[in-house]
C-alpha cells in the first residue's frame, strides 16, 4: 500500500565511501522522523542507489511503528495523480491523500521542472506536512538549484535540511554489492569472478546488476558452473552482441511509428498522451536493449530527453514486458522484425 519495493531495505544497502554519509543521513531521518534533517534531499547520478535508500527509510518507520503512515510517489505519478484529480474533480480526496501521512518519499523531484500546477500543489503539501514535523524525504539528479525552471520558493524549501550525493561506488564497494548480490540470489560465484565483473562495469549499481543477470544467464545457457573466463565471455559478448547488431536508435524509432502509426515527430515529441508515451518508452527500451547507446545518448535521439527519462521508461517497460500482455506481444514482434 505504501508502494515499497520490499528489496530496498537498509538490510540490503551496502555502505561504501560514495554513500556513506547519504547513508548516514538516511538512518538518522528514519531514526528521528521530522526532528533531524527535514527535508532530505539525496541527489545524484542513475542507477546509484537513491532510490533503494529513500524506500529504506520508509521500511526502517514502519518497522518500528507500523501505524506509521508512510507515502511513496515518484514525482512524475505525482504530476499525474493531481491532473487526473483535477479533470475527476477529486482534489479533495487528492490533498487528503498526500497531506496526511508520517512520511512522504518523492523520487526524481527533477520532473517538476516546468510543471508549474504540480509545483503550486507540492509547495502546499510541502508547508503542511513540514508544519507538522512530518518528514520529507526528495531524490533528485542533480542538487537543488540546479533543477530548471523550478520555483524559487521551491528551491529554497528543498535546502531547509541536508542536501546528501551519492556518487559512483569504487571497485571494493562494488565488489561487495555483487558478493551480496550473489548470495542473496543463491549463486557460486569465485572470488576472482565477482573481482572481475566489477572492474569491467564500472558505471552504476544498476549496470552491475544488469552484468551479474548476464552472466548468469550465459552460465545457465552453457550449462557451465560462473568462473572468470566464462565471466569475461559473457560480458564480451553482450558488448559484442549490441555493437554488432549495426541497429540504430533511428532504424528502431521507424520500426515502432510504423508498429504503432505514429509519426516521428511526436515519438520524439513532448506529447503526454497514451497512444503517444507508451510507443515512445517502449522505443527507448528496444533501443536500450539492441544497441550500445548510453542512457544520455539515447535521450538525445529522442528531442534530447534526459537520461533519467530513458531510464525510467526502461524500468517501465521491463515491468509491463511481465505484466501486460499486450506489450509482451507488441515487444517480441518488434524484436523480431528488427533482428531480420
Ligand atoms: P537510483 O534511484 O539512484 O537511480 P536505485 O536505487 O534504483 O538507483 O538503484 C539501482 C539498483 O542498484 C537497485 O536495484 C538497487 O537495489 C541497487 N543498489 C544501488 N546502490 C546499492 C547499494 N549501495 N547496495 C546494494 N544495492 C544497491
Ligand atoms: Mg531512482
Amino acid at each position: 500500500n505504501s508502494h515499497l519495493n520490499p528489496k530496498y531495505t537498509f538490510d540490503t544497502f551496502i555502505v561504501g565511501d560514495a554513500n556513506n554519509m547519504a547513508h548516514a543521513a538516511a538512518v538518522a531521518a528514519a531514526g528521528e522522523p521530522g526532528e533531524i534533517y527535514n527535508p532530505l534531499f539525496i541527489y545524484g547520478g542513475v542507477g546509484l542507489g537513491k532510490t533503494h535508500l529513500m524506500q529504506a527509510i520508509g521500511h526502517e518507520m514502519m518497522n518500528n511503528n507500523p501505524q506509521a503512515r508512510v507515502k511513496y510517489v515518484t514525482s512524475e505519478n505525482f504530476t499525474n495523480e493531481l491532473i487526473y484529480s483535477i479533470q475527476h474533480s477529486t482534489q479533495k480526496a487528492f490533498r487528503e491523500e498526500y497531506r496526511n501521512v508520517d512520511l512522504l518519499l518523492i523520487d526524481d523531484i527533477q520532473f517538476l521542472g516546468n510543471k508549474e500546477k504540480t509545483q503550486e500543489e507540492f509547495f502546499h503539501t510541502f508547508n503542511k506536512l513540514h508544519e507538522n514535523n512530518k518528514q520529507i524525504v526528495m531524490t533528485s539528479d542533480r542538487l537543488p538549484n540546479d533543477i530548471n525552471n523550478i520555483e524559487a520558493r521551491l528551491v529554497s524549501r528543498f535546502k531547509w535540511g541536508l542536501s546528501v550525493d551519492i556518487t559512483a561506488p569504487d571497485l571494493e564497494t562494488r565488489i561487495a554489492i555483487l558478493r551480496n548480490k550473489a548470495e542473496a540470489e543463491k549463486l557460486e560465484i569465485p572470488d576472482d569472478a565477482l573481482s572481475y565483473i566489477a572492474q569491467q562495469i564500472n558505471t552504476n549499481v544498476r549496470e552491475l546488476e544488469g552484468a551479474l543477470l548476464r552472466v548468469q544467464a550465459y552460465s545457465t545457457m552453457k550449462n557451465t558452473d560462473i568462473d572468470k573466463s566464462l565471466a569475461a565471455d559473457a560480458l564480451k559478448a553482450l558488448k559484442l552482441a549490441k555493437s554488432k547488431s549495426g541497429l540504430t536508435v533511428s532504424t528502431i524509432q521507424s520500426k515502432v511509428c510504423k508498429y504503432y502509426h505514429i509519426t516521428i515527430a511526436d515519438l520524439k515529441g513532448k506529447k503526454r498522451v497514451k497512444s503517444i508515451v507508451l510507443p515512445r518508452q517502449i522505443a527507448m527500451y528496444l533501443s536500450r536493449e539492441l544497441t550500445d547507446k548510453s542512457l544520455p545518448q539515447i535521450g538525445m535521439e529522442f528531442g534530447g530527453k534526459d537520461h533519467t527519462t530513458v531510464m525510467h521508461s526502461c524500468d517501465k517497460i521491463t515491468e509491463l514486458v511481465v505484466s501486460d500482455e499486450e506489450v509482451k506481444q507488441a515487444v517480441e514482434e518488434l524484436k523480431d522484425e528488427l533482428k531480420n
